[in-house]
């Protein structure tokens, strides 16, 4: 299918499907239009359809974040924000850039020069923000038990390819809970680059299971290891046992 394909007019208002899964925040469908207003600038319109194919959107419907967007003729110009709307729960609202990816880049360029393979790990939540492997496990919420931090991918980090482990991770792990991660790779003298996520099974099979599952977004290549995180913060290794 070419890139514009599946962007059709309809007879007043121009919508634009993604190509991709889109998720209400609400109800979480799929069933979810994007369009733009009439009134919307074309020239912007190029701008936002770009952001929209490469991932870097979120769809916001809290009222205090919308009701001052896209007051046609009287916000400033060229602030307008593409809308969506649910096609099944009705919700709908605004079309905002993502600014995580860039935060998450600003980040990692801060620890960059300090960190090498004798650094004690280091984790940031999706929100950018320094988080311990003990506010990890809290964030879970399976209280006095322990859970599982599974590693996507562990190449050198490409920010550009960050939207796409979200919709990984989304698609395949149902969460939207995603965690970045550096790990000292001793053995091979460099630093690991991890995108994770929790899962709240310690059943070896269910982590063997997902060790497993994400060779594809990762050259191939199976994950060596899960971390255990008890209650504490404290944690251990447990090696994927097909390696
Ligand atoms: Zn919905």
């Amino acid at each position: 299918m070419s890139q514009d394909s599946h962007r059709r007019k309809k007879v007043q208002i121009c919508s634009t499907s993604p190509g991709y899964p889109v998720y209400c925040p609400k109800c979480n469908s799929t069933n979810v239009l994007i369009f733009y207003d009439p009134r919307f600038t074309p020239r912007l319109q190029t701008k936002w359809d770009n952001m929209i194919d490469e991932k870097r959107i979120l769809l916001e419907n809290r009222w205090e974040k919308i009701k001052n967007e896209n007051r046609w003729g009287k916000s400033e110009k060229d602030s307008e924000k593409p809308n969506w709307i649910c096609k099944d729960c009705y919700d709908g609202g605004i079309i905002v850039e993502q600014p995580i990816d860039k935060k998450i880049a600003e980040e990692f360029q801060k620890y960059e020069k300090t960190f090498t393979d004798n650094s004690q790990p280091l984790y940031w939540n999706g929100h950018a923000q320094k988080v311990t492997l003990k506010k990890i496990h809290d964030y879970a919420n399976t209280g006095e038990c322990s859970v599982v931090l599974i590693a996507v991918t562990r190449q050198p980090y490409n920010s550009d390819r960050f939207p796409e482990y979200r919709i990984s991770l989304q698609d395949v792990v149902k969460t939207d809970t995603i965690y970045y991660g550096w790990w000292p790779d001793t053995k091979n003298n460099k630093v690991e680059y991890d995108r994770l996520y929790t899962i709240n099974s310690t059943e070896k099979n269910e982590s063997q299971r997902h060790v497993n599952l994400h060779d594809y977004m990762n050259d191939g290549l199976a994950q060596k290891m899960a971390l255990i995180i008890d209650k504490d913060g404290k944690w251990h290794i447990q090696n994927n046992e097909k390696l």
